[in-house]
């Protein structure tokens, strides 16, 4: 009996602290269309004579106009609505426009993004939800405490949300759902599915023959990383993504034109060489012997074969926009086998 009462006081509060960020997103809105309109039209008759009251009414004539320009709904959304994909869009501007965490984007979109975020093109229509959480197709058979538990989340958050149509008696194990709706489940959220590399270690190379034709064949011996890495790279900061586990890019896209050269990062034996089909192009990856691998993805120029010894520094390839990529850059990830993909700036030197 404690244990419900805690729940239902959990929730209440969890419910009472999400309403007043609506409504403080909604306030912001509301400022900011007051302000702006006011400038591009004024009313000075008006304003001269009942100068409170007017204002009041103008901005709110002009928040509607500027709704249609920011997205940004005078009321709380709670339709799923499309966005098309603009040139120059990332997950994190897009998340940001609408209001939801990035991971949002990514959950409510896996048709199209597949959990990638380079996927992200042009012209892409995206799920937008209203509010953070997971989108779910209905399948035949579900059920719906095993589809809530799945996302974390409770039947009935799924069941009251108004967008989602479902009477409040609804059935839990076999509820009446037609097999194809989409539920939006507040609050939800889900591990992302990898598409990135396995560890692929020289004991172990074949793992990556899920990745594509460039996984290699079986390896015995090479050199051993020193344990300390250096820049793959000639210029040593961003273009694209940083190392963001919030948007499924456990690397960092590094800045580079078509051709500038790629060095390995420190020495170890070639464990992966060759097309990648998951949209990470011209792959390299060097198996560093101590639990390090490095990854060099969207490669113009591989200049390594399978099994080949590298030292620290050697020039294994070249910057290129192979597989998905919007221009030429180096997609690189470090991993670990025992911390999994680390992000590369606290192991690369300074700048
Ligand atoms: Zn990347």
């Amino acid at each position: 009996m404690a244990t419900i009462l805690l729940i239902a006081v959990a929730v209440f509060v969890l419910r009472s602290t999400r309403l007043p960020n609506l409504l403080s997103t909604n306030q912001n809105t509301t400022v900011l269309a007051a302000e702006a309109p006011t400038q591009a039209a004024p009313r000075p008759t008006a304003v001269a004579t009942l100068p409170p009251f007017v204002a009041a009414k103008v901005s709110r004539a002009i928040s509607r106009s500027i709704t249609l320009h920011t997205d940004v709904p005078d009321r709380p959304r709670t339709k799923v609505i499309k966005y098309t994909v603009q040139r120059g869009d990332t997950i994190f501007g897009i998340a940001e426009k609408f209001g939801l965490k990035p991971e949002t984007i990514l959950w409510a979109n896996y048709d199209v993004l597949a959990d990638d975020p380079h996927r992200l093109t042009p012209g892409q229509k995206l799920n937008i939800l209203p509010v953070d959480g997971t989108y779910y197709q209905w399948h035949k058979g579900d059920n719906l405490t095993v589809v809530a538990k799945f996302f974390g989340v409770k039947p009935e958050d799924i069941i009251n949300y108004p967008a989602n149509n479902l009477p409040p008696d609804t059935d839990r194990q076999h509820p009446n759902i037609k097999p194809g709706t989409w539920l939006i489940i507040p609050g939800g959220h889900r591990s992302f599915v990898n598409w990135s590399a396995p560890v692929i270690t020289r004991k172990n190379p074949a793992v990556a023959k899920i990745l594509g034709p460039g996984f290699c064949g079986e390896i015995y011996e090479g050199p051993v990383g020193t344990g300390t890495f250096i820049w793959p790279t000639t210029l040593h900061y961003l273009s694209g993504y940083d190392y963001s586990p919030a948007i499924n890019h456990y690397g960092i896209d590094i800045a580079g034109k078509l051709g500038y050269p790629v060095y390995a990062v420190d020495s170890g034996v070639v464990v992966y060489a060759g097309w990648n089909n998951w949209g990470y192009g011209n792959v390299v990856v060097i198996d560093h012997g101590n639990g390090w691998q490095s990854l060099y993805a969207h490669l113009s120029r591989i200049l390594v074969k399978c099994g080949q010894g590298v030292a620290q520094g050697d020039m294994i390839g070249a910057i290129g926009s192979t597989g998905r990529s919007t221009g030429p850059h180096l997609h690189f990830e470090l991993m670990n086998t025992k911390y999994g993909r680390v992000n590369p700036w606290d192991f690369l030197p300074g700048k």
